[in-house]
């Protein structure tokens, strides 16, 4: 059964998502499905001069990518619907007019520029300015608070552009709980009355937030840190209208590598490593900036390196599913402080998955990179060339480079490994190697390993002397696999045109 636990993600659809706010869904996601939740998708594009328009659907693109999709949201069960704060923009009028009848809130008639004006001279006087109780009854400031009725009304029937402000009580001490953080403890003579309704007919942030998240029965409301700040005027605010508050909880900032810092995508692009889930492309700079699912990370250990940013288990386990991270979860194990983003553990989780993904699954990727490079082999044969390589590699677009050999007869070698291992002799060793190879007849890995080592031992010199030089005549460098799964797989005729090749131009 549905708990009365409803949390929401409610980005500003300005551009991609970050792997911040990704990490802010997931969490809202995880807590959701802890307590058999609802999460909640809500869209904030109150502010129209920040609109991005391929915004939105990033942000639902990189949701299903995560595979944490919303349960409520724009066209999806819209119980509490619409989801868009631009569709929603008859309702918060209505609340910002009761919040001025009970003398919650007041009208302002100040210009931008008299703002300006008197920022300026209070600066000149080494101060703040800051609009509130020190001076929004003085008279220099031209609100409904010193107005009579009467002119208030002639200046807005006149056409007077206004804005609506929070009256912020004054002289108490706010005592606010946040379920990261703690106690936090607020002297309301410190906050500015923050504007509610612009003069474009817009709510602001505050407003359509605190309206939304009441309306739509939000419990915990679970955010970026750079939230904080507005929390003691939240709290007002919820206050003021006589609705109950939601419990609150502010996620750590996720830090640069070097631990000092809000991660940027300049970080990303410095030290080669995406900040967004997704490929971007800037619609007006035509820019694209590289993704995690572009760069060939598998959604789930993304995911599970995501939630680490902030929150561990208690346990020295680190690899979890997303059901595991579910059971897992729990805000009193996220952190305080900033999470610093590692990008080689990013490649560390990724190599992990690599490991627990089967064989089956990693084929069927490879397949249509090998039908581009023009190869054609039967399933079962890369099937097992992928079981044999696949610890090596950190992403299935390594799997080439890490076995063309298999696939293609090498022509060029590794220039410093051939003269360190192709001396005098050696192809007097290989071409002698040949003949023992044409006798093998069962050529399985395990009889020509044995038959080979024979003969070396036969030989009376060391191992390294054939099996350095035939590494590179097969591969074409000193890598890869065990070399008789190599020779197993290429069959012995393969294996001797390569010996052989080597031997002409080595
Ligand atoms: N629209 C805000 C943002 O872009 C939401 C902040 C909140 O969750 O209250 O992050």
């Amino acid at each position: 059964m549905e708990s009365n636990v409803r949390v929401r993600f409610a980005p500003s659809p300005t551009g991609p998502l970050h792997i911040g706010g990704v990490r802010t869904a997931l969490y809202n996601y995880l807590f959701a499905k802890k307590h058999q939740g609802t999460f909640v998708l809500r869209i904030e594009d109150t502010d129209q001069t920040r609109y991005v328009a391929n915004a939105e659907k990033y942000i639902i693109d990189a949701l299903n990518w995560c595979n944490i999709p919303f349960d409520e949201g724009p066209n999806k069960n819209e119980k509490f619907g619409p989801y868009k704060q631009s569709e929603r923009k008859e309702i918060y009028k209505k609340y910002a007019n009761k919040l001025i009848d009970t003398g919650r809130a007041y009208i302002c008639f100040d210009t931008s520029e008299a703002l300006d004006e008197h920022r300026k001279q209070h600066e000149a006087a080494g101060k703040t300015f800051i609009y509130n109780w020190h001076n929004r009854e003085k008279g220099n400031l031209i609100n409904s608070l010193v107005l009579t009725n009467e002119e208030v009304e002639s200046r807005i029937n006149a056409g007077e552009n206004y804005v609506i402000r929070f009256k912020t009580p004054q002289d108490r001490i706010l005592e606010l709980k946040d379920e990261i953080r703690g106690e936090i403890r607020i002297n309301t003579n410190t906050l500015d009355d923050k504007i509610l309704f612009k003069g474009d007919g817009m709510p602001t942030y505050h407003l359509a937030n605190i309206v939304d998240d009441h309306l739509m029965k939000i419990s915990h409301v679970i955010r970026g840190e750079e939230w904080l700040p507005s929390m003691p005027l939240h709290v007002l605010l919820y206050e003021a209208f006589e609705w109950e508050t939601p419990k609150f909880a502010h996620l750590p900032l996720l830090l640069k590598p070097v631990g000092k810092g809000k991660l940027s995508k300049r970080d990303g692009d410095k030290l080669g490593f995406p900040v967004f889930p997704l490929a971007y492309e800037n619609l007006e700079t035509r820019e694209v900036s590289r993704g995690y699912k572009e760069d060939g990370y598998f959604a789930d250990a993304f995911v599970n390196m995501l939630a680490f940013l902030g929150w561990n288990p208690g346990t020295e386990q680190e690899l979890f599913t997303l059901e595991n991270l579910i059971e897992e979860f729990d805000l009193k194990r996220v952190s305080k402080s900033g999470a610093k983003f590692s990008p080689e553990k990013v490649s560390w989780f990724q190599q992990q998955y690599m490991q627990t993904r089967n064989d089956e699954e990693l084929t069927a990727l490879y397949l249509p990179i090998l039908k581009e490079k023009g190869v054609e082999k039967d399933k079962e044969f890369v099937k097992k060339v992928v079981s044999l390589i696949k610890e090596r590699a950190v992403f299935v677009k390594d799997f080439w480079e890490l076995s063309s050999y298999f696939f293609e007869t090498p022509t060029n070698y590794e220039e410093k490994a051939v003269k360190k291992n192709w001396k005098e002799g050696t192809s007097e060793l290989m071409t002698e190697l040949v003949t023992i190879i044409n006798t093998i007849e069962d050529f399985s890995s395990e009889n020509t390993e044995k038959q080979v080592k024979e003969w070396i031992s036969s030989k009376e010199i060391g191992f390294g002397k054939v099996m350095q030089p035939l590494r590179l005549s097969l591969v074409g460098k000193l890598a890869g696999p065990h070399l008789f799964d190599i020779i197993a797989m290429i069959g012995k005729k393969e294996t001797i045109t390569r010996i052989e090749n080597a031997t002409k131009n080595l």
